[in-house]
């Protein structure tokens, strides 16, 4: 037999997985807990950033049925293990190339190959950081991406936001019920946000701004702790330090859809677009949940629910193609 012949064959015989799930934050495992239960043998690559933003957070107070709050990288490791009870499996590959022109769908990861009958895609968002040093030492010990998730560890302190969209403005309201003062941080003398949002947080008393100026360094990473910013006035140049106990950084959100560019439908944000109260993608038996489809909502319990309606999704598309 020729080698042709002999590569044909080998492709012929390879596993065709029902579903694959990319992405394994509290999406994608929703969606592998209920296709597993659902007996569809689903895989998970959660590649090397497995567990998604919740890795990033500290205690999450706010997921159902935990009425003491769960610290972020338990609550994914529970929600894991839930779903491999159901026989879901996992591998820590990232996947570099998809190919949906045709099915099975193929999933390239550096060293193989996968083909599935449907994908589930939960490849969530990533906080935009400033790049600072300081600040990725700092992530969880002051510096955090998520005022509704950790602005309660900050009663009575001063905290800094850094931004000037709806997210900055958000966050810093709600900030207020917790901290004692907040001070918004904007790199031009003009907010962004909406006029509503604007006109709310120039009402509220321990809300104020610093224009014009850019964050240079977070200080203390020695201390392993907030204990002031460095800014630098970009009009004049000049450089200050303001005290402060916690940083905000509210400067955007980059959903991860790198990989399905020109492949699947983007809206001008870049995040993957679904069909109206569904979790379709314009590409049939691929979906897609969680915060790569989602820039208004973006907390852990709606992404682990429209990663539930992408396994119902899945389980009723898989049935209507008589698998
Ligand atoms: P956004 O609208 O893109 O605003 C990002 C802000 O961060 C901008 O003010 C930008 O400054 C600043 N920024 C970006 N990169 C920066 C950097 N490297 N250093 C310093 N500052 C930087 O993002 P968002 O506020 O997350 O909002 C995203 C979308 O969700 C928007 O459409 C927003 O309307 C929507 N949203 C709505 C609500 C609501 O209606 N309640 C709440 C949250 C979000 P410049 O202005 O100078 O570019």
């Amino acid at each position: 037999m020729d080698k042709t012949k002999r590569t044909e064959k080998k492709e012929v015989k390879q596993k065709v997985h029902n579903v694959i799930i990319i992405g394994g934050g509290p999406a994608g495992l929703t969606a592998a807990l209920y296709t597993a239960r659902a007996n569809l043998s689903p895989l998970v690559i959660e590649g090397s950033r497995a567990g998604g933003q919740l890795m990033l957070t500290t205690e999450v107070e706010n997921f159902p049925g935990f009425e003491k709050g769960i610290m972020g990288p338990e609550l994914i490791e529970i929600i894991h293990k839930q779903a491999e009870r159901f026989g879901a499996e996992f591998i820590s590959d990232d996947v570099v190339k998809v190919d949906f022109s045709a099915r099975p769908f193929k999933i390239f990861s550096a060293e193989k190959t996968l083909l599935a009958k449907a994908v589930i895609v939960s490849t969530g968002a990533s906080t935009k950081w400033l790049g600072l040093e300081s600040e990725q030492k700092l992530i969880g010990k002051g510096v955090s991406s998520c005022a509704t998730c950790d602005a309660y560890f900050f009663k009575d302190k001063e905290v800094v936001i850094i931004g000037g969209g709806d997210s900055a403005l958000e966050e810093s309201l709600f900030l207020t019920k917790f901290a004692s003062k907040v001070t918004i941080i904007h790199r031009r003398d003009e907010l962004r946000a909406s006029k509503i949002m604007q006109d709310r947080a120039k009402k509220n008393s321990k809300i104020s701004f610093i224009w014009d100026t850019s964050v240079e360094e977070i200080k203390n990473v020695t201390a392993g702790k907030v204990s002031a910013v460095v800014l630098k006035n970009l009009k004049t140049n000049k450089t200050t330090e303001l005290k402060c106990d916690g940083i905000f950084v509210a400067i955007g959100h980059e959903p991860n859809t790198k990989l399905f560019r020109n492949i699947l439908t983007l809206d001008q944000k870049g995040y993957i677009t679904t069909e109206p109260r569904s979790t379709y993608t314009n590409i049939k038996g691929v979906f897609a949940c969680g915060d790569v489809q989602d820039h208004v909502y973006k907390q852990a319990i709606t992404a682990a629910g429209t990663g539930c309606m992408a396994a119902i999704d899945a389980e009723r598309f898989l049935e209507s193609e008589g698998h």
